[in-house]
């Protein structure tokens, strides 16, 4: 078993290895033309940069940075950027082409994209960090934009920096220009319901298969591993709709309450305390506890390689909806396959975020101001057709929905690969 949440087994396969096997494997099943899977097995852009930052003290650091683009096939570049000390150009090659996947299974004109600093940010004041993302900034500018790229947040950024982004841009070019990146405030161009939109669609990915399969949600147990943006907002959501959260954790541990932990104080425990470590009405356990606790539902909403070949004999969970990109390894889900574990699989199960992104993306073109009501709705309806095009395929071809998913995600982008023809 993998102890206290790392990156699985130091030998397992990486985030790139994963994100190709996934990709030959649908590729194989819909008889893929080998020019176009060499092409896709292959970001079209990398940019590496060097990011030197004064630091309070007076000296200066410098910081690895990345910006990928996978596919530019069905529009501009989407994804989010991730500090993290344990990024890799490897790790964010294979982030952006889940995204490329992601973009096409909810169908919105995009390619995909992802960025990252090597860096831990709870070691940098709050100017050092304002520093480092806006020299990374300049430094991607040459390839970013709002009809090249567009950054989002992911691990540990936030609101507060897609402003810092979008400042920075605006600035270099002497006007705002508020569609360059998403995930912004409200107060400068964000949209209403993108801060919680992630974990919105992948709990309406859940309902959608708990109807399916005539699970009931209220009283169904939940764990949810990492605690920020995606996992945090999933189990206040899912506790509305009457599950019981018994377990949650982060990089410093887990908490487990079988009565059921009262989701949104420890959001607050979070915000003023720093971890769920801190949350006082729980037991303490360990973040491979909270993986293969006996619930009913498992979200892992941290970081890749979560599950493992290692890990997955002993999973519970009858349901595991990826809110994190990645968080199983092939081998894992052919072992939760054979226990009757129903994966709803990262690039249909997280996809609420970049499609409420995408709807910030086109009010920020147009000027115009989406209300909240509008957004859920126009989520719901992308949701629910994706996941009804996912499930159908998978129920008429006998696959898992992760295969379904890659196999409507692939013929998209390879359609519109074939379409546009080959330059020159
Ligand atoms: P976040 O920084 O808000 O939260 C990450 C959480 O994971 C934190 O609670 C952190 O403590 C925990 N964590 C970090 N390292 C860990 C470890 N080694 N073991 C256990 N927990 C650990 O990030 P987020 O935006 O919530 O992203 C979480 C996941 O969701 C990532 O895989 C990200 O790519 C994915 N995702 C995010 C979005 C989005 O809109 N933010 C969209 C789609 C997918």
């Amino acid at each position: 078993m993998i102890l206290n949440g790392d990156r699985g087994d130091a030998n397992g396969p990486t985030a790139l290895d994963v994100a190709l096997q996934q990709m030959n494997e649908a590729a194989d099943l819909i008889g893929l033309d080998e020019s176009t899977r060499k092409m896709l097995s292959k970001p079209k852009r990398t940019l590496s940069v060097s990011v030197p930052v004064r630091m309070d003290d007076g000296t200066v650091e410098v910081f690895d940075g990345y910006r990928v683009q996978h596919s530019l096939a069905r529009g501009p570049a989407k994804g989010g950027i991730r500090f993290h000390p344990e990024v890799t150009m490897d790790e964010v090659i294979a982030l952006a082409m889940w995204m490329t996947w992601k973009c096409a299974v909810v169908d919105i004109p995009y390619g995909g994209a992802k960025g990252g600093i090597v860096v831990d940010p709870r070691k940098l004041s709050i100017g050092e960090i304002e520093r480092m993302t806006r020299r990374f900034t300049s430094e991607i500018s040459i390839i970013i934009g709002p009809d090249e790229d567009i950054p989002a947040p992911d691990v540990n950024t936030n609101p507060q920096i897609m402003s810092w982004i979008m400042d920075t841009y605006s600035m270099e070019r002497g006007y705002s220009i508020p569609a360059v990146v998403t995930g912004k405030p409200v107060e400068i161009g964000g949209s209403k319901g993108r801060a919680d939109a992630t974990s919105r669609g992948c709990v309406f990915t859940i309902a959608d298969l708990a109807s399916r399969i005539d699970m009931q949600l209220e009283g169904t147990t939940v764990a949810v591993q990492g605690y920020g943006n995606v996992g945090s907002n999933a189990a206040i959501m899912l506790e509305e709709m009457g599950c019981k959260v018994v377990a949650v954790s982060d990089v410093e541990g887990g908490i487990y309450n079988s009565r059921g932990l009262a989701a949104r104080s420890v959001a607050d425990t979070v915000d003023e305390a720093g971890s769920v470590v801190h949350y006082p009405d729980a037991e303490r356990c360990t973040n491979a506890e909270v993986l293969t606790m006996d619930v009913d539902i498992l979200v892992p909403a941290a970081l890749e390689n979560q599950i493992t070949s290692s890990n997955a004999p002993y999973v519970q969970a009858k349901i595991i909806a990826e809110g994190a990109n990645g968080p199983l390894t092939p081998e894992a889900d052919v072992i939760l396959r054979d226990r009757g574990c129903i994966v709803i699989p990262d690039i249909l199960a997280n996809a609420g975020g970049v499609t409420v992104s995408y709807f910030e993306w086109v009010q920020g073109i147009q000027s115009l101001a989406w209300t909240a009501e509008q957004v859920r709705r126009e989520l719901k309806r992308r949701m629910d057709a994706a996941f009804d095009a996912v499930y159908g395929w998978a129920q008429e071809e006998g696959t898992d929905l992760r295969t379904a998913a890659y196999v409507i995600a692939l013929q998209r982008v390879a359609r519109a690969i074939t379409l546009r023809g080959l330059y020159p």
